[in-house]
């Protein structure tokens, strides 16, 4: 007799894999955990909105494989020792721990104004120096690590044959790496290393690093940076776990260095799965502060956008594809929120229930029917594609404003509940001061559902008339993946 079977329902995850170029199903350990690492941020000042953008697409998977019943176990680290960190509380007069302990803080902070779900363990790498010290002994016995005359411990990418296997590069390109990992030029004579693609696992001391030094069996120095992943992750996962991701611009070389570290270190695959997310455009550009699009989480809230609002229309963009971040977008996402408010206003009022009881349709599990939510459940399901859930739920929420039936309503509201779980979108989280948006009148409504027929009907003639009729009355019609969205051509004031 089996006593787990109430804990293995599972509802499968299909996530795109960069490794295998190919979008698999998703698998927990055989433990029955799925554990995750995420490559977290460097503390050295406040993360922007770019950041949080990548942050927020691994808090969306966590609450999704909560809800699909993958018990995930995240771990997503904090970079407290680099050449940055180093370099700037040096400037400040303070301590590295000071410095470091202050902007871990203020991140962990915006991440709750965010509504990112703290991880499972939040590990630092100033406090796993011995576990680092360990793996590189480790890659030593093996002959993967070598100590040069400057003091320094490399890793030898040639000892690795597979290096390369992530990021689907070519080794022989190694040589011609222009910058390192920290960003700085790689000078072939700079180091006494043996080719210029080997990287650094332990640091010798430099005289710039005043008194940030660890003892170890090299001389004094600290970790570089790559190792601090693959230490922890074993530390906290076990050497091969379920899935790793982060920034597309971590694929290479830190990804591909902590396959080489860890793969040559347990002999067993890393990770099963690698997720990469896609950096966004702001206006239309690359974030710079040169450029005035450089916004940290701060400068939007003071324009007056709410966190939610700012959540939202960062969701409406795939993670896989480069999203152009805007104002504009944000404002409509900030009507968006306002319109999803109403509807679900409008479900508890005919269930005799109020804001105060939304709370509880939150939760991370699936409700007995996923009835007009269907599809955005399935989208989340298929890639985490964001932008067809938040169609999908306009088009659900619409449809609902026929539904009579009490227990149809109470199961509505649970399958809504679950679904902006996974989003972490908090209704009802704003200022009640902020104005509601405009109501869409009934007939407006009703013709706008006359449009959307005819168009899936690919009567495209009669679906344009439409959307010119509705032009006419002031409302205009926005497509997406699965559903669309009426706005009021007019802008308020
Ligand atoms: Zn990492």
């Amino acid at each position: 007799m089996s006593i787990e079977s109430t804990s293995s329902a599972r509802t499968p995850v299909r996530l795109y894999d960069s490794l295998t170029r190919s979008t698999r199903e998703l698998f927990p350990g055989a433990d029955g955990r799925f554990g995750m690492y995420v490559c977290g941020p460097t503390v050295y000042g406040p993360a922007h909105i770019g950041n949080f953008l990548t942050f927020l697409r691994f808090d969306v998977l966590y609450r999704l494989l909560r809800t699909a019943g993958y018990h995930p176990f995240y771990v997503r680290n904090i970079t407290d020792v680099d050449d940055k960190t180093i370099e700037r509380s040096q400037a400040e007069g303070r301590s590295l721990g000071e410095f470091t302990a202050a902007w871990t803080e203020r991140f962990q902070a915006d991440c709750a104004s965010l509504n990112l779900l703290p991880p499972d363990a939040e590990p630092r790498a100033t406090d796993h120096i011995d576990e680092q010290i360990a793996l590189i002994r480790r890659l030593e016995e093996k002959g993967h690590a070598y100590k040069a005359s400057d003091g320094s411990v490399y890793y030898r990418v040639g000892s690795f044959p597979e290096y390369g296997k992530l990021s689907h590069f070519d080794p022989g390109m190694l040589r011609q790496q222009e910058r390192n990992s920290a960003g700085t030029r790689n000078l072939a004579d700079e180091y006494d290393r043996d080719t210029v693609a080997d990287f650094a696992l332990w640091k010798a001391r430099k005289a710039s690093d005043g008194p940030v030094a660890w003892d170890s069996p090299w001389g004094p120095g600290r970790p570089g940076w790559h190792l601090e992943c693959s230490a922890m992750s074993m530390k906290y996962l076990g050497g091969s776990f379920a899935l790793h991701g982060g920034g597309e611009d971590l694929c290479f070389p830190h990804h591909e260095n902590e396959i080489a570290q860890s793969e040559a270190a347990t002999g067993r695959p890393f990770a099963q799965h690698w997720m990469h997310a896609v950096h966004l455009l702001v206006e239309g550009k690359k974030m710079s502060k040169s450029e005035g699009n450089f916004f940290i989480l701060e400068d939007l809230t003071a324009k007056g956008f709410h966190p939610a609002a700012i959540r939202l229309a960062l969701l409406g963009g795939h993670y896989r594809q480069q999203f152009n971040f805007t104002l504009n977008g944000l404002e409509a996402a900030a009507s968006a929120l306002g319109k999803m408010e109403s509807a679900v206003e409008d479900l508890l009022q005919r269930a005799g229930k109020e804001r105060a009881d939304w709370p509880a349709y939150v939760r991370a599990v699936p409700p007995p029917d996923w009835g007009a939510f269907k599809d955005a459940w399935s989208a989340i399901r298929n890639d985490l594609n964001t932008p067809a859930v938040l169609g999908a739920l306009h088009t659900a929420f619409r449809s609902l404003r026929k539904e009579a039936d009490a227990a149809g309503i109470e199961a509505s509201l649970a399958a809504a509940g679950a679904i902006l779980y996974i989003l972490g979108i908090e209704l009802f989280a704003r200022p009640g001061g902020e104005p509601s948006p405009a109501e869409i009148p009934a007939a407006i409504a009703e013709k706008a559902a006359t449009r959307w027929e005819a168009k899936k009907a690919r009567n495209f003639a009669e679906a344009d008339r439409l959307r010119d009729e509705l032009g006419q009355e002031g409302w205009q019609v926005i497509d997406h993946a699965g559903g669309y969205e009426l706005q009021p051509t007019e802008t308020d004031a």
